[in-house]
């Protein structure tokens, strides 16, 4: 159940009203906009009278009852798009932004390569893993700690902020420079890093589930609101289906419906959908015609012996025919790349 209060209501006012609902047993969180706030109330509220809070609070403007099982991330709680910062770089309300870089840190040269042709070529944020979670025991499971120091390397040599996977919460301290945490794919339910990410004060990038509904993955990233956190981008990277011809499906009514059901802003990985490298760019420029608020794409120095999933990532040239591509498009759709 929800309360809009009414504008411009003073802030000791609306505390004592949630107050007052924390009294009789609800958790209570405030949902800040630019004219309203809405008080969101957590719990069985079936034993509430809406009518008579509304009655009796002239602060309040009006009750609504909230039927999602997501109540944090719901779009009916939080009108307005939320703005995701890494810096100057913003993520929703308008703004586009193109993550791109290896699957993996492999090398300072690799890594420093990339990171300045992908700036170049327009990307806004630099992705690699260093901490990769792999099918198989026997693959190459990224650089670790090495891989960290590496991409803030890439980061000092060209000032793009970082996105990069953490796989469980005991490496978290590793990443207080990382300016983006990723959750990947398979860790998408996995509720003890969910928290921890939550109360970790930096902006986390939320892969969907090789197998997981759009619920599902708005539960997750209630998950990490519920802890504090709001600055949460949802990602679609494709999820499994009968189809063999694609590593995964591309969900791409995935971007629309999230944005109805949540103000959190939606990214597309094309790479990790396709995993071929022939469909990335015409998967990319879907994204951005369904309203995506970006784009993770994976790029390569040398994809032929990239030392993870060379198949679906572009070389420079690629990415950088991609990008020259893309910006007019960004436009046509009235969002703006960059900051
Ligand atoms: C990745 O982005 O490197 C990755 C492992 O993706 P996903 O979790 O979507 O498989
Ligand atoms: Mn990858």
């Amino acid at each position: 159940m929800i309360f809009v209060l009414k504008p411009g209501v003073a802030q000791p006012k609306i505390d004592d009203f949630a107050q007052r609902l924390e009294e009789r047993g609800f958790k209570t969180f405030l949902s800040t906009g630019t004219e309203h706030t809405v008080v969101c109330l957590i719990g069985n509220t079936a034993s509430i009278d809406m009518d008579a809070v509304v009655e009796t609070n002239d602060i309040v403007e009006y009750g609504r009852r909230v039927t999602e099982p997501y109540k944090a991330v719901n779009r009916n709680v939080h009108p307005a798009d939320t703005m995701v910062k890494v810096g100057e770089v913003v993520f929703g309300q308008g703004m586009f932004q193109v993550i791109s870089g290896p699957c993996s840190v492999e090398s300072e040269e690799q890594i420093i390569a990339v990171a300045r042709s992908v700036k170049a070529s327009g990307a806004t944020l630099l992705r690699g893993g260093a901490f990769k979670p792999r099918t198989s025991p026997y693959a190459f499971k990224g650089l670790q700690e090495e891989g960290l120091r590496l991409l803030l390397l890439a980061k000092r040599e060209t000032g793009l902020p970082i996105v990069t996977e953490v796989m469980n919460q005991t490496q978290l301290p590793l990443f207080e420079d990382i300016d983006v945490i990723q959750i990947g794919a398979r860790n998408m339910q996995n509720f003890d890093l969910l928290r921890e990410v939550g109360r970790f004060n930096k902006p986390v990038l939320l892969k969907r589930g090789l197998a997981n509904t759009l619920e599902e993955l708005l539960m997750s990233a209630e998950y990490i609101l519920s802890e504090g956190n709001n600055q949460v981008i949802l990602c679609e990277r494709g999820i499994r289906t009968f189809e063999t011809a694609t590593r995964n499906t591309l969900d791409i009514s995935a971007v629309p419906l999230l944005k109805q059901k949540s103000h959190l802003p939606v990214i597309v990985d094309p790479s990790h959908a396709a995993g071929l490298r022939g469909l990335v760019s015409p998967l990319a420029r879907a994204a951005v015609a369904v309203g995506a608020d970006g784009l993770m794409i994976e790029t390569h120095n040398d994809p032929a012996n990239a030392l993870s999933d060379g198949a679906q990532s572009l070389d420079l040239l690629q990415f950088d025919v991609l990008m020259q591509d893309l910006k007019a498009r960004i436009e046509f759709e009235g969002k703006c790349l960059g900051n």
